[in-house]
């Protein structure tokens, strides 16, 4: 069954999105956990990072150029880039994504 964000990639779901390229799409995260909070994801399907394979070096360094230019775009100097992968780290959606949170004061260690 196609993940939610499979489902954005193809248009059947509505998103906010902020930035998209052949290779990726960034889109506002819809229960955000700050001020902002922007989802970068892969167009590729892969569930989780420690899935990717050898050829996907170059789309994750993308993911982390995007990442920075959306946050860039949104005006934050200060963020936090996050990746959960796995149901024990809190990952609910298999499909990679770098979360870009920022507007708020982040504390440390998270959660
Ligand atoms: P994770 O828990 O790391 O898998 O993150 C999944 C994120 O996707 C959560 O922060 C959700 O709020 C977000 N999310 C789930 N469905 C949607 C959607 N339809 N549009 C935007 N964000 C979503």
């Amino acid at each position: 069954m196609a993940t939610i964000f499979k489902r954005i990639l193809d248009g059947e779901i509505p998103a906010d999105v902020v930035y998209e390229d052949d290779d990726c799409l960034a889109f506002r995260d819809i229960n955000p956990a700050a001020p902002t909070h922007i989802l970068v994801i892969p167009r590729k399907e892969i569930a989780r990072v420690d899935a990717a394979e050898d050829g996907d070096e170059a789309l994750l360094g993308h993911l982390l150029r995007v990442a920075g230019l959306v946050a860039r775009q949104e005006g934050l100097s200060g963020f936090r880039l996050v990746i959960n992968n796995g149901a024990s780290a809190g990952q609910t959606v298999f499909h990679l994504h770098v979360h870009v949170i920022g507007g708020r004061s982040l504390a440390w260690p998270p959660g």
